[in-house]
């Protein structure tokens, strides 16, 4: 049966891809030895950010639940029902690719979906394979969100989810500083390069090099950048501790306290929705003089 052979072939494809973990953090691991940088701090690090890996694996089951029911729902709504076959499947994948882009960029400029989920991603000051596996349970829950229209188009929700596999365990070889860049590689697809790009916190690099699998997404909408200077990591207030809960909640907290200080009702939506360096207008005034002061005093 053709549907089956694409999907299991599709399912074999991400746990291959998923897999380079196993190659590529040793040989990370031995290169960090030897440059002396494998001390307790980057331990603590690296294990902090392959400490979200329990929670997802205790939600893994809820969350697919939630994906593939809302698929259900909406594909039984579709005028028209897609096979499954190779053709399907590549149309299939390169519009996952696409949803991701949105996907991924309003995990970056909607400070609700950065502060509760992706920021998690970025919080990690250095960038290696265990970088990959530092992302929110939330992701889960939120993906239903992002991919309901291709269960509309008639795509099987098997099909979806199995693109949408094979697209997020390609992402795990991109973190590893252990690659440099491939030429024939970086200006079409997404490679460690981009994604150190993506990953660094200094101005030129922030808000680029959104997509999955794909780079042609952020040409065409202009977050496209070449790793043309060494990147730095983390984020631009550093969370500054690598314990399992701080990893996760550094930047709700911060969210609540924003939001509690919020002058009006307007403020507290334009925080919820708007980019994660928003702040109200009279907060940014007060932040501004108090520099200012700072200034004047040290001078
Ligand atoms: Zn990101
Ligand atoms: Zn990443």
């Amino acid at each position: 049966m053709p549907s089956l052979d694409v999907l299991s072939t599709l399912e074999w494809l991400g746990i291959v891809l998923g897999a380079t973990l196993v190659v590529l953090l040793p040989i990370e691991l031995v290169a960090l030895h030897r440059r002396g940088k494998l001390d307790w701090e980057r331990a603590r690090e690296m294990l902090a950010s392959a400490s979200p890996v329990v929670p997802t694996l205790l939600t893994e089951g809820v969350a697919l639940a939630t994906l593939g029911g809302a698929l259900t729902f909406v594909h039984e709504l579709a005028p028209v029902a897609l096979p499954t076959s190779w053709a399907t499947a590549v149309i299939c994948f390169v519009l996952v690719d696409f949803l991701y882009y949105w996907d991924h960029r309003c995990g970056h400029r909607v400070r609700l979906y950065w502060a509760v989920s992706h920021s998690v991603h970025h919080s990690s000051p250095v960038y290696d394979q265990t970088t990959g596996l530092r992302v929110s349970f939330v992701d889960g829950f939120v993906a239903a969100v992002f991919y309901w229209p291709l269960a509309i188009l008639g795509f099987e929700p098997t099909l979806v989810i199995a693109c949408f596999f094979v697209m997020v365990a390609y992402q795990q070889w991109l973190h590893t500083e252990s690659i440099g860049k491939i030429a024939w590689m970086d200006p079409w697809l997404n490679t460690p390069s981009n994604h150190r790009v993506h990953h660094a916190s200094q101005e030129r690099y922030i808000d680029k090099n959104y997509g999955g699998v794909l780079m042609i997404w952020d040409r065409l909408f202009g977050t496209y950048a070449a790793e043309d200077e060494p990147t730095r990591y983390g984020l631009t207030v550093p969370i500054g501790a690598c314990d399992p809960w701080t990893v996760h909640v550094a930047e709700l907290r911060r969210l609540i306290r924003d939001l509690r200080r919020a002058p009006s009702l307007g403020d507290t939506w334009s925080l919820l929705w708007r980019g994660p360096e928003w702040a109200p207008a009279r907060v940014t005034a007060t932040a501004a003089r108090e520099h200012d002061e700072r200034g004047a005093s040290g001078a």
